[in-house]
């Protein structure tokens, strides 16, 4: 069976190289012209072996890499998780391996992060590109040299200095549950994952880059590279384009088979599939070429791996990470049943309590709904699209903190009062977010909790302040501790409820509570000086068995000591009168 080139893709955090060494490796034909060049691919840059055999020189063989059976390396333009997460294919991904691009003066960085969980959650094996080594102090920079030949050429110091940072980076990455080695001192490559320190500014380590990401793909990879030349063409969108001329095209990376023009071919949907046949497979001209009328190429066509443009009739629909395939028309329903299974897991809608997400692709909303799943945050819908008035529906019966959507580069012209909806570009944005607006939330509740049980208070009836008997009893009193405030009964020592604070006064003057320390004048409905109160007596403020089972069991830790002790206090009191009263 013949081998096709594995399909790589450049992942991690903004500003630390992705471009760039995409750009650089792109470059590196220059070094080998008499090689070949690199050729262009739709949305792909095809290298082959023959470069990479030049480029590398005798390294491949140093790594063990001495038949090479691969044609090349199919390295994806747009870096990101963006075009990576058009490359879903059922749960995994079509991308065989991924350079995890790290900046080594900055270490892992929220995005960092990201890509590994999705690295993770699609299965990628993947390399370091340890990145902007020309950064570390002191590096004197040897252009397009191998790492490990600059490397030995710079002082001790900073060959330290470069040590230290790796040393950093293989620790935060076994976090991950991953253990990782600079390249060249790896045992095991199926255990460890490479780091190749690189600098995409001045070309060094891009040669053990490339050498790596080959020899990895031939010795561990070559099983999932073997194709059926002749078999039906499979790929998965990109993503959809209108062109001039054209009308709405899609760009489609070919992992298997060929595709040819006139194929009738079956593309997921969001609620049916699509089938159309192919008008035109079209790649992109030689740059030499490009000032004439079409940027494109047209070619009868394409096998695997490759990247294609496709125009087509009936392709409105269709949405980046769909997968496609050639069909024969006798069986298009088998194939639309088939085809249709791997997006009904992505897009759904379920009865539980959940928030709702909505992507502008299947990969990505299968990638948000992963990360969701690893914070505990339940989802009910998920879907394809910008946010409407469903979406809001769908999570008006939720719990406040799940009246959530989460909007993963789309957008909303809806608003509700009672829904939030977080809309963003960058799925960490999201969740952090989310996440902070969720513990204010809390916060808020816990607060208005709070702000609702009954203040205990513990008071003196003042000797000698004694204004009126009865109906209502109007006493001096002292608050000794807690907080007095307005229509709360006051109990004695042995519980006995003796009335309800309907005034409380301060010289004349009405007060709506008073506080610790405060001589007040209060009236009290249902209490009589002589019968059931008395001068010097000490009360407390009634506690309601609710209120004390809600601080008891949630609010302790947000309350201060004396409010505390006071509840505590007046359980032990109502347990004299009550013994099943809360404990
Ligand atoms: P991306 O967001 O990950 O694609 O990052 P870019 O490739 O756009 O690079 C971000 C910035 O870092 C640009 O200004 C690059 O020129 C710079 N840069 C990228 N790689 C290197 C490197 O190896 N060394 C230095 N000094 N700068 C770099």
């Amino acid at each position: 069976m013949p081998i096709r080139a594995p399909l790589i893709v450049t992942v991690g955090h903004v500003d630390h190289g992705k471009t760039k060494i995409l750009d650089k490796i792109r470059q590196s034909r220059v070094q080998s012209k008499e090689a070949g060049g690199i050729t262009q691919h739709i949305g792909a840059s095809f290298i082959p072996i023959k470069v990479i055999k030049n480029i590398c020189g005798d390294f491949l063989s140093k790594i063990g890499a001495n038949k090479i059976t691969i044609p090349g390396l199919l390295m994806i333009d747009t870096p990101g998780h963006e075009a990576f997460t058009s490359l879903r294919e059922r749960g995994g991904s079509i991308a065989d391996l991924a350079i995890l691009v790290i900046d080594v003066t900055q270490g892992l960085q929220p995005q960092t992060v990201e890509s590994i969980q999705i690295l993770k959650q699609f299965k990628v094996p993947f390399v370091i590109a340890a990145n902007k080594i020309d950064l570390i102090s002191g590096w004197k920079p040897y252009p397009n040299s191998s790492f490990l030949n600059s490397f030995s050429k710079q002082s001790e110091f900073t060959k330290e200095l470069l040590n230290m940072r790796l040393m950093e980076i293989i620790g935060a990455i076994s976090e991950f549950g991953f253990e990782s080695e600079r390249f060249d001192k790896i045992k095991d490559f199926t255990k460890q994952i490479a780091i190749i320190p690189t600098s995409a500014l001045t070309g060094e380590g891009i040669i053990e880059l490339l050498a790596i990401l080959t020899g990895l793909s031939q010795k561990y990879l070559e099983n999932n590279l073997k194709i059926e030349v002749s078999g039906p063409g499979k790929g998965t969108i990109l993503e959809v384009k209108e062109e001039k001329g054209l009308g709405k095209t899609i760009d489609v990376i070919v992992y298997d088979g060929t595709i040819k023009k006139k194929d009738t071919v079956i593309i997921a949907g969001i609620n049916k599939p699509i089938v159309t046949k192919i008008k035109a497979l079209l790649k992109p001209k030689p740059l030499q070429e490009i000032r004439e009328k079409s940027k494109f190429e047209i070619v009868d066509s394409v096998s695997a791996a490759a990247g294609i443009k496709i125009a087509a009739p009936n392709l409105d629909e269709v949405i980046p990470g769909m997968p496609l395939m050639v069909i024969n028309e006798e069986n298009i329903k088998d194939a639309e049943k088939e085809i249709q299974k791997s997006v009904k897991k992505v897009i759904f809608e379920t009865d539980d309590e959940g928030i709702t997400v909505k992507a502008d692709s299947i990969g990505s909303l299968e990638a948000l709904i992963g990360l969701l799943k690893r914070k505990n945050i339940p989802v009910r819908k998920a879907g394809i699209g910008d946010v409407n008035k469903s979406d809001i529906l769908s999570v008006k019966n939720n719990p406040d903190h799940l009246k959530v959507i989460f909007g993963f580069n789309v957008k909303s012209k809806e608003e509700d009062k009672d829904v939030k909806i977080f809309i963003s570009k960058i799925v960490y944005k999201l969740i952090e977010d989310y996440e902070q607006w969720k513990n204010e939330l809390v916060e808020k509740k816990k607060k208005e909790e709070i702000e609702k049980l009954t203040k205990p208070a513990k008071i003196r009836i003042l000797p000698g302040y004694i204004f009126r008997q009865s109906k209502p009893a109007v006493v001096g009193v002292e608050i000794l501790k807690g907080t007095l405030t307005k229509n709360v009964r006051l109990i004695n020592t042995s519980g006995k409820i003796v009335g309800l604070v309907k005034e409380i006064q301060d010289k004349g003057e009405s007060l709506q509570n008073a506080q610790k320390g405060l001589k007040v004048a209060i009236s009290i409905e249902g209490a009589s000086v002589g019968k059931n109160i008395y001068e010097d007596q000490e009360l407390f403020v009634n506690i309601p068995e609710s209120d004390y089972k809600k601080v008891k069991n949630k609010l302790h830790p947000f309350l201060d000591e004396e409010f505390k002790e006071l509840y505590k206090k007046v359980a032990e009191i109502k347990r004299k009168q009550n013994i099943v009263w809360e404990k």
